[in-house]
C-alpha cells in the first residue's frame, strides 16, 4: 500500500499517512505520542491547528502545544 505523501493538516490526513502524532508542550518540553484514530474517535475530524489549541499539558497544565506528525509510520502495516 502506498503511503499518503500530501500535506498533513488534519487528523484524517494523519490516519491516511499512518503516523502517530507527537504533542509537545512549548512551556515545559513535555512530549506525548497519540494515535490519531483515538483522537478522531474522541473529537472527530480536526485540523492540527485546532488540536494545538485544545491540548493542555499533563505536566504543567499550560495550553501551549505544538502538534507534529511522527516521522515513522505506525507499526504493523505497510
Ligand atoms: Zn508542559
Amino acid at each position: 500500500m502506498r503511503h499518503w505523501i500530501g500535506p498533513i493538516e488534519t487528523l484524517s490526513d494523519v490516519c491516511r499517512a499512518q503516523r502517530l502524532l507527537w504533542v509537545f508542550c512549548l512551556n515545559c518540553g513535555h512530549g506525548e505520542r497519540f494515535d490519531p484514530r483515538n483522537l478522531m474517535a474522541l473529537m472527530g475530524e480536526r485540523s492540527l491547528r485546532e488540536l494545538q489549541a485544545k491540548f493542555k499539558c499533563r505536566r504543567c497544565t499550560h495550553r501551549r502545544a505544538h502538534v507534529v506528525p511522527n516521522d515513522q509510520p505506525w507499526p504493523g502495516r505497510d
